[in-house]
């Protein structure tokens, strides 16, 4: 009998998330897919949802261990019959959440930003602010509507979040962001100086409600920011030299992020099993009181991205997540990004706080 089963035959009083109260409160695991269509890193023209098929043994593989996705949905994901039937089973027994994932480029209403936004796939934070506010509620209605459910959990495409965007997305009812990569700079991914990327070095690696001023800094709104799990890497010298060298050479770029990745992801990258069961057992975990788990929907398909080319690739993936969530299935306990709000509504993530700070206070 498992620790919940034990208090619940017992008739001890319980938390939302299942434990006694004043027990001490299990770690949640946060499962996140950014849901979208096919490999958009190849920038195609047009946009196919294949990968919607592919995704049942995901969340199957989910339920097997106690975990809940949290299908951050984009515009043609919301519109494709297969992912919808999909979504919406899983919904209604209480085993998934659908949120809110904003591509800006393909999200209506469509006023190009550049001479080919398919192609330079621009952030929301780059277009006019009446433009942002109304793609944010097309998205939404869109979204509400089909899943009938109100939707309160967002990703930010292309990790792209800015004040403006915060403030918005609280307006429209939203009480998580998940944007936030900590030790991490998106400025030079952009070639364009006019569209760089954010820059989230700076901002804290735990959850925070946001300060619509400054999101780097915790403050009183009502939308909860909870960063992706993200830790610096090793950084000697050589990897630095590497660096240097490999501005003016990809292939040695690429080599020395290989061999002395700058910051570990909680996200599967094909050469990273080890890292990834390594992060269960992180200081860092115990500090912010959850971790983190990234994908996008079409890594999940052969062919669907870059990282994971092949049927064989698939198959490497699945036993390295077999791997992780049954490791993790005794120390976590598995939570949509909306389950972990009430949570931390309920003052039971003391633990992602240092007492005392303006965040560690609860909203009602
Ligand atoms: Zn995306």
């Amino acid at each position: 009998m498992n620790e919940n089963a034990k208090n619940r035959s017992a008739g001890s009083a319980q938390r939302p998330d299942g434990g006694a109260i004043g027990a001490p409160c299990p770690h949640a695991l946060l499962i996140t897919i950014d849901t979208e269509g096919d490999n958009l890193w190849s920038t195609p023209e047009t946009i196919t949802t294949r990968n919607s098929a592919f995704l049942g043994r995901f969340q199957s593989l989910c339920e097997k261990y106690g975990l809940k996705p949290t299908w951050l949905t984009n515009w043609e994901m919301a519109r494709c019959p297969v992912f919808r039937e999909l979504a919406s089973d899983a919904v209604a027994r209480g085993a998934a959440e659908i949120g809110m994932h904003l591509h800006a480029w393909n999200t209506p209403p469509l006023e190009p930003l550049t001479e080919d936004d398919f192609l330079h796939q621009p952030l929301l934070i780059h277009y006019p602010v009446a433009l942002v506010r109304e793609k944010i509620a097309r998205l939404t209605d869109l979204l509400e509507d089909t899943f009938e459910a109100k939707m309160v959990s967002h990703r930010a495409g292309r990790w792209g979040l800015d004040e403006t965007y915060a403030r918005l997305l609280e307006h429209r009812g939203y009480l998580v962001d998940c944007t936030v990569t900590p030790h991490v700079s998106w400025r030079s991914e952009t070639g364009d100086t006019d569209f760089r990327g954010c820059d989230y070095t700076s901002f804290p690696g735990h959850a925070y409600l946001l300060d619509l001023d400054d999101i780097r800094r915790p403050g009183c709104s009502a939308l909860l920011e909870i960063p992706m799990s993200i830790v610096p890497g090793p950084d000697p010298l050589i990897a630095r030299v590497l660096r240097r060298i490999g501005r003016k050479s990809r292939p040695l770029h690429r080599f020395a992020d290989r061999f002395f990745p700058p910051q570990f992801w909680f996200r599967p990258n094909r050469h990273n099993g080890h890292a990834l069961r390594e992060f269960l057992g992180r200081d860092s975990v115990a500090q912010a009181g959850y971790l983190q788990f990234m994908m996008h929907s079409s890594e999940l398909m052969p062919g669907g991205s870059p990282r994971f080319p092949t049927e064989k690739s698939i198959e490497r993936l699945y036993e390295t997540l077999e791997e992780l969530f049954a490791a993790a299935r005794t120390r976590f306990v598995g939570m949509t990004l909306a389950e972990y709000r009430r949570r931390f509504n309920t003052g039971h993530s003391e633990s992602a706080q240092p007492a005392g700070t303006p965040a560690a206070r609860s909203l009602a």
